[in-house]
């Protein structure tokens, strides 16, 4: 294989956001020598870009919040997909993880009396968000960072993994080159976690950092794990629609969670006429109504009888509400709608508390936004699908092998509500770092590490140096990305989903043909050409599983079955796996949800 230097520690973590950070902190805090690795620099993981704030149900700005509600309500917006078990979990230890970043120093947003402050947001039914301004992730990583390098994790930058290794059916390292020398890498090691992000980069519009291709679901697919509910993208409602060089980044739901409405271009507020069923009980079908329990909600005096306003609805509800508008010709001039904070509240709050939102439509859009409407409209935001893990421990079908944060499937089913992310990266961040430490604990050795596996990673990954002609890889990207938002975007049908994985293995196809010119030294087009490879893996493991899913249910809407169904598709989760070389999709029962757990889940 050539020259490659080899680092040796007990546990692996590739992924520095929020996620990695929290299960390194919990592998070297158990006294394992850890190393952390990342394709960009320590603090510019994708976390840091978290705006709105991490859900926990502290309950202090409703004191009749507790984790059985905040459970109920994450179940409830994964139209009951998730992992009960997850969510379970995720609900009762988001509050310990809050208290405890406070503890390690972050500086939330306070209460008057001094307690950590939360604010509104789609699908939570009480103020429930932690937040730092509209910098939350921020804060996060600054704090999480800060703490962990107390514990002597070892920090590799700028060093991308381009394969998981193998001994038997456990993992024994990683394999990667550094993306400034191009040199390679490995890391032996006897667990590894996944932490890599998402996958938004495989859609033209979308909210996505550069780095959110989709690397570790595809590492881990390529290394024998399941990949699960890649059907369910979550198209956020609200990213910028003009102008086109900034188009999708995102406006946080911190918008509406301090009151702004959504209107068309007639000016009216549109979301009255789209309240699902599910929410129909529990939501105002007034504006009187809608307005009485925000006043009331952000003072801590709710009333049982005035119900939450339909502008936070789930993200899926409210993305096809902005689509169909627009569809029907009500849309803004750039093919949005409106998102109005300037007439609801002062020029002065609205540059407290969403400090960022001000700066970025000021210096990207030229538009004043505590004096005029923003344009909004849908963008490619977060997967819900992912990796296939153990709700105990993060353990992925390969022993050894561990995923936490987005990366990972199950905790948010067909639809994640805001705020559960950031809460989401520190509960199984942990509970990844906790397993995977004790996993290695259990190995007495490093496993050892294939000669030839290694080759053949060196192999690939030098392939297109060698090849005389071959498509441009930026090309294909683009290409890859017009696929997807076309075909496996919001709106879905059998018809655009064959036509799109046809697409996909033309593309498949000539991405094997891929020629880079120059050397490997910092070599942009090289690292695009292996980004090309895990984000083909996962846009087919989308279209694929979008495509038996003969339903439409939270983020996934398809034209030709639009009622959800009850019977079949209720029950079961789709998995992809490789089988030989090709991709194997199945349906897989849900687990059963205990007697104690239906009855939380049925209490109102
Ligand atoms: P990331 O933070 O994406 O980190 C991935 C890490 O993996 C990076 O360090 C990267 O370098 C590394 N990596 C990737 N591939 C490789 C590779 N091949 N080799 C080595 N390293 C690799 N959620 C909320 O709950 N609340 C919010 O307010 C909120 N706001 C958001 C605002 C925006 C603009 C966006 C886009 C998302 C927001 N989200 C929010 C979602 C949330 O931020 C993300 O889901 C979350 O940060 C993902 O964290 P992570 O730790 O899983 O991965």
């Amino acid at each position: 294989a050539g020259n490659y230097e080899t680092h040796e520690h007990d546990v692996i973590i590739i992924g520095a956001g929020g996620a990695g950070l929290r299960a390194a902190i919990e592998a070297s805090s158990m006294g394992l020598s850890v190393g952390l690795v990342c394709k960009s620099l320590l603090g510019k993981a994708h976390t840091v870009m978290a705006e709105g704030g991490v859900a926990a149900a502290l309950g202090n700005v409703e004191p009749k919040d507790n984790w059985k509600v905040h459970f109920r309500d994450t179940m409830k917006g994964g139209r009951y997909l998730n992992q009960w078990r997850m969510a379970q979990l995720h609900a009762m230890e988001a509050p310990d993880r809050v208290n405890e970043l406070e503890e390690w120093g972050a500086l939330f947003d306070r209460t008057p009396d001094g307690r950590i402050l939360q604010r509104n947001f789609g699908g939570h039914k009480y103020p429930r968000l932690a937040h730092v301004g509209d910098r939350t992730g921020l804060e996060m990583i600054r704090t999480l960072q800060q703490h962990g390098i107390h514990t002597g994790m070892k920090v590799y930058m700028e060093c991308t993994v381009t394969r998981l290794l193998k001994a038997g059916d456990a993992v024994s390292g990683a394999f990667g080159y550094w993306r400034e020398s191009g040199r390679f890498v490995v890391f032996r090691a006897k667990a590894i976690v996944l932490a890599t992000g998402g996958i938004g980069r495989a859609f033209k519009i979308n909210s996505n950092s550069w780095e959110c291709t989709g690397d570790g679901q595809a590492l881990a697919y390529l290394a024998g794990a399941e990949l699960m509910d890649m059907e369910f993208m979550q198209f956020h409602p609200t990213g910028m629609v003009w102008p086109p060089s900034v188009r999708g980044t995102l406006i946080t739901e911190g918008v509406r969670g301090e009151g702004g409405t959504l209107r068309n271009k007639d000016q009216k507020r549109i979301m009255f006429d789209y309240i699902h069923p599910l929410y129909a009980n529990e939501t105002a079908p007034t504006e009187e109504e809608a307005d009485r329990w925000l006043a009331l909600s952000t003072s801590g005096q709710m009333d049982k009888n005035v119900r939450r306003t339909p502008d936070l609805l789930p993200r899926d509800i409210v993305a096809r509400a902005i689509h169909a508008e627009v569809k029907a010709g009500r849309g803004s001039p750039h093919g949005g709608v409106f998102l109005d904070i300037a007439t609801r509240r002062t020029a002065a709050d609205i540059k407290r508390k969403l400090p960022a939102m001000y700066h970025q439509f000021k210096e990207l859009g030229d538009v004043d936004i505590t004096k005029e409407p923003m344009e909004v409209g849908p963008t490619a935001h977060y997967t819900m699908g992912g990796i296939r893990v153990d709700p105990e421990t993060q353990q992925s079908r390969v022993k050894g092998l561990f995923a936490a944060g987005e990366c990972a499937a199950g905790m948010h089913g067909a639809n994640r509500l805001g705020g559960n992310s950031l809460s989401d990266l520190l509960v199984f961040g942990r509970i990844a770092g906790l397993h995977a430490g004790r996993y290695a604990k259990e190995q007495t050795n490093l496993p050892s590490l294939d000669a030839g596996e290694i080759q053949d990673a060196s192999q690939e990954a030098l392939a297109p140096f060698n090849r005389h002609e071959g498509p441009n890889p930026f090309q294909l990207h683009e290409e890859l990305k017009d696929t997807m938002q076309t075909h496996v975007g919001i709106i879905r049908t059998e018809e655009d989903l064959s036509e799109g994985l046809r697409q996909l293995e033309n593309l498949k196809e000539r991405s094997r043909t891929i020629r880079i010119d120059g050397n490997r030294h910092y070599n942009s087009g090289w690292h695009e050409t292996i980004d090309m490879r895990n984000l083909l893996i996962v846009s087919e493991a989308m279209a694929r599983a979008a495509l038996l899913r003969k339903e439409s249910r939270g983020a996934h809407a398809r034209d030709d079955f639009p009622e959800t169904d009850k019977e079949h598709f209720a029950k079961v989760n789709i998995v992809s796996r490789l089988h030989g070389s090709t991709m194997e999709v199945a349906e897989i029962d849900l687990p059963p949800v205990p007697a104690e757990i239906k009855k939380v889940l049925e209490e109102e």
